[in-house]
């Protein structure tokens, strides 16, 4: 489903200052009133009437503060699930632990792609409930439990 922003061909997440010029482009171009229909093709007709409809329901998202915050929140989310694909769900007493002499201990899991992901070891220091790890040569992403919940 294209987001609010899409509808109006506008930026994601621009200023209302553009959001505004693209309604008002959009809104001149398809006003039933400016627009005459085009009696012979009706489906045509319809796919403008209703486009006109989703206009005017994102601008009213998006030209209100609080509700294009709201919206904007939950855009960031969906967005940032859609592109953290995890691969594979592990706990922290799967990883193997590596120490090198001088070096701080690191965490490893091997990835599919034959490099390993690496959990530095800075991140035990933070307390988090899970952590998501990127592979730096294949871009594919693990979800590391780091503790459990009991
Ligand atoms: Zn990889």
């Amino acid at each position: 489903m294209e987001n609010y922003y899409e509808t109006l061909h506008v930026p994601v997440f621009c200023e209302l200052s553009e959001i505004k010029t693209g309604y008002q482009f959009l809104i001149k171009k398809l006003h039933p009133d400016k627009n005459i229909p085009n009696t012979t093709d009706f489906k045509q007709n319809r796919e403008n009437e209703k486009y006109f409809h989703q206009v005017q329901t994102a601008w009213k998202i998006l030209s209100d503060k609080q509700l294009k915050k709201d919206y904007d929140t939950l855009l960031k989310r969906t967005k940032l699930e859609n592109e953290l694909l995890v691969n594979e769900e592990i706990s922290l007493s799967d990883m193997d632990i590596i120490t090198d002499d001088a070096k701080d201990m690191e965490y490893i899991y091997p990835c599919r792609c034959g490099t390993e992901y690496i959990l530095d070891k800075k991140y035990l220091e933070m307390d988090l409930t899970n952590i998501i790890l990127t592979c730096e040569t294949c871009s594919l992403h693990i979800k590391v439990v780091m503790k459990q919940e009991s």
